[in-house]
């Protein structure tokens, strides 16, 4: 399996099309899932194109480990939230519909059970608020 640099998240990277951006670094950019399991759902992704965990450089895992940490941080202030899970699917096997490597990060309420996995797209204007107090929350 070959890493596609046509899929969704390249072009978001390339700036083809657009996303409710959180953060930015050399490395990595993190921007609102637009069908959000929960309020707040948000990925982190590195610029660099792998499919998956096992064909990426183990240096860009760490920069994106990084950035993941940050944006959870900021993500569990904003919401408030009991918790967190940070996901990542492998192929389709597992789960995986877009084929760069991404990570998820879900905050988690007490008693609250997450919507499905790639469900309903979210109003616009709610993503750009959420991504806005997510970057407002940003140390
Ligand atoms: P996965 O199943 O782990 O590959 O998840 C891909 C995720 O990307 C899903 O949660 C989708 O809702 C999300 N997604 C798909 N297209 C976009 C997009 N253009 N902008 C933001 N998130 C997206």
């Amino acid at each position: 399996m070959t890493y596609d640099p046509n899929n969704i998240f390249a072009k978001i990277l390339k700036g083809e099309i657009p996303c409710h951006k959180i953060f930015e670094d050399e490395h990595t950019l993190a921007f609102m899932d637009v069908m959000p399991q929960v309020d707040g759902h948000c990925l982190v992704i590195p610029k660099n194109g792998s499919r998956g965990l096992l064909d990426a450089e183990p240096a860009v895992v760490a920069h994106t480990m990084e950035t993941v940490q940050k944006v959870a941080a900021a993500t569990v202030k904003t919401f408030m939230a009991d918790g967190f899970q940070i996901r990542q699917y492998n192929e389709s096997a597992a789960g995986q519909t877009v084929f760069h490597l991404h990570f998820h990060i879900l905050p988690m309420f007490e008693g609250q059970s997450l919507r499905p996995h790639t469900g309903k797209m979210a109003d616009h204007a709610v993503l750009a608020a959420h991504a806005a107090r997510i970057r407002d929350a940003l140390e």
